[in-house]
């Protein structure tokens, strides 16, 4: 039978999680609401959900068939996956392979400078904070996760980004950063959560150099919605094709 899905237990910026009538499961459901600059920019994006549903899903599955754990069990429908439900730690991790967004204006680093090798950076998960820049001591010191988890943490997302450097490489895009967050399942194993879609990473068009992203939206550059649904088809083509 299939998984019935039950009580809203959050719902955040870009999706609704809800409790399933299976243990240790709950179901992520896309929304096409877009929010920027901490939620003081807000909208909508046709069809994002859908868009982000299927990308998460064929990342996740992608990385899982790559040795990386994560929390994605299946696709459910167009807008909802099963995930297995985790302890998050409350440190989104960003990785940098070339400078563009809050770096450029915080260090004055210049757009499109390349970092290789990549730059890692830690923010801390609160909206009411903005999500403030910590560092390794912050996140050790307040027990939010242990020195062995942080390197953990680490090994597994410059393998995300090899990974996946390789796939948008593929399709004409280039990985320039995104935001990871992971989280501990019943046993401590880590696993990484929430999603991968172009809301949480930027991708620039390698011939045009042309975000394809919600740096779109952000900046009101137009053709958001087209912007989605061009790393929407490619990426279904590179999926799909040789069944990665
Ligand atoms: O804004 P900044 O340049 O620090 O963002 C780095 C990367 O992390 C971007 O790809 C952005 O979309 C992503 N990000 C995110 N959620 C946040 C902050 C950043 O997905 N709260």
């Amino acid at each position: 039978m299939m998984l019935q899905r039950k009580n809203k237990i959050r719902e955040g910026k870009a999706k609704i999680l809800y409790e399933t009538d299976k243990k240790d499961t709950i179901i992520q459901y896309f929304k096409d609401d877009a929010t920027a600059f901490n939620a003081l920019k807000k909208g909508q994006i046709k069809e994002k959900g859908v868009v982000n549903n299927a990308v998460s899903s064929w990342i996740f599955s992608y990385l899982e068939k790559n040795n990386i754990p994560t929390h994605f069990l299946e696709k459910l429908s167009d807008r909802e996956m099963v995930v297995r439900k985790l302890d998050i730690i409350p440190v989104e991790i960003v990785v940098r392979n070339k400078a563009t967004g809050s770096i450029t204006k915080r260090l004055g680093i210049p757009k499109g400078t390349p970092f290789n090798p990549p730059l890692l950076e830690y923010f801390y998960k609160s909206d009411e904070l903005g999500d403030p820049l910590i560092g390794e001591t912050h996140i050790s010191y307040f027990k939010w996760a242990t020195p062995e988890e942080l390197s953990e943490i680490g090994e597994m997302t410059f393998e995300v980004n090899s990974l996946l450097q390789g796939v948008f490489n593929e399709i004409g895009l280039e990985l320039i950063d995104f935001k990871l967050e992971y989280g501990r399942c019943q046993d401590g194993a880590l696993l990484l959560a929430d999603e991968f879609t172009p809301d949480g990473c930027r991708l620039w068009d390698r011939k045009t150099g042309e975000p394809m992203d919600k740096d779109r939206f952000r900046q009101d550059l137009g053709g958001v919605e087209e912007a989605y649904q061009e790393v929407y088809q490619r990426l279904k083509k590179f999926f799909e094709s040789a069944n990665r």
